[in-house]
């Protein structure tokens, strides 16, 4: 197969291959990490022979929004940035489950930070994701010593590269001691998300998820899991949740685009309910693989076919 790096990828304007989109070191997001990104996946089916991308509308409003707050605009409509994803797909021949990143960022290669009159530059490509956390065996996880940003300091709400500072030290806390993943907490103590996704947790049949205003990114799986548990009948209630309620809830999982929907099996050493999926959660997690993967056709308004 093709090396993905020989695989297009859209350049400030042009198709080119992935290993020659490179940027100067002197590059403002590099320095002062003023950027804001996406990330999106796309499914191959392989009955229908097509690839399919989930919700890119809604990771394209995500993405205006985010260039909003970083003082940014996204150069392309959202016809234009379809058409772009559609193209570097089709083009790169991609026949297999891919994760999408398009990338906003601050190009020039002047100093001092800020926001305003700067020139932006717009990327994006593609790379082969299939799981980037286990979906199946029941992750083992950690409330992180590092607190999640909030609003009024780096805002949650755009996903920002600056952000991810935070992230990365609560995950390589949470690696190197020994579990899969990392929950932050906000700045007022309660449950927030984990370092790359939001949570939802299952107490007496109904789902809790951290409100917006608990400083998480707004996931677009997290909506999508919400509308599902709609069509379900499970009720839905997002409100601020105390640390300890993840010692005593019936089921946890993570919702993410990377992490698609992923059971939790153990949060600080406290085994979550009994230990094995939950009946919701594995309700949940069937009705989001069906639909991303193509096999529910009252969602196919969510997916745009690649070929
Ligand atoms: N929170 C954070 C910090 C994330 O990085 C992500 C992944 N984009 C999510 C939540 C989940 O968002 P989404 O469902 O849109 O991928």
């Amino acid at each position: 197969m093709q090396n993905f790096d020989e695989k297009p990828c859209y350049f400030n304007g042009n198709y080119i291959p992935l290993k020659d989109a490179n940027l100067n070191v002197r590059t403002h997001a590099l320095q002062y990490a003023t950027a804001a990104f996406g990330g999106m996946r796309a499914y191959y089916n392989d009955d229908k022979n097509n690839l399919f991308v989930f919700r890119i509308e809604d990771h394209y409003q995500r993405l205006v929004n985010s260039a909003k707050i970083l003082q940014m605009k996204m150069p392309l409509t959202v016809d234009e940035f379809r058409a772009a994803v559609v193209k570097i797909l089709r083009d790169g021949n991609w026949r297999q489950n891919t994760y999408l990143r398009p990338f906003l960022y601050k190009k020039s290669l002047e100093l001092s930070p800020r926001l305003h009159n700067v020139e932006d530059g717009f990327i994006i490509y593609a790379i082969p994701l299939d799981d980037y956390l286990d979906t199946q065996k029941g992750l083992t996880t950690c409330v992180s010593s590092w607190v999640r940003i909030s609003d009024t300091q780096i805002p949650t709400r755009a996903k920002t590269t600056g952000a991810y500072t935070n992230s990365a030290l609560a995950k390589s806390e949470a690696l190197q001691n020994g579990f899969d993943e990392a929950i932050f907490l906000d700045t007022h103590g309660n449950v927030c998300e984990g370092s790359a996704e939001n949570i939802f947790l299952v107490q007496n049949g109904v789902l809790h998820t951290p409100p917006i205003s608990s400083s998480i990114l707004e996931g677009i799986t997290r909506k999508t899991v919400i509308a599902l548990a709609g069509d379900l009948q499970i009720p839905v209630v997002e409100r601020p949740i105390s640390r300890t309620e993840l010692y005593t809830s019936d089921e946890i999982f993570f919702s993410g685009t990377g992490v698609q929907v992923a059971w939790i099996r153990e949060v600080d050493h406290r085994i979550v309910g009994n230990g094995k999926i939950g009946p919701v959660t594995a309700q949940i997690q069937k009705a989001y693989f069906d639909i991303v993967n193509g096999k529910n056709d009252q969602y196919t308004n969510w997916l745009t076919p690649v070929f």
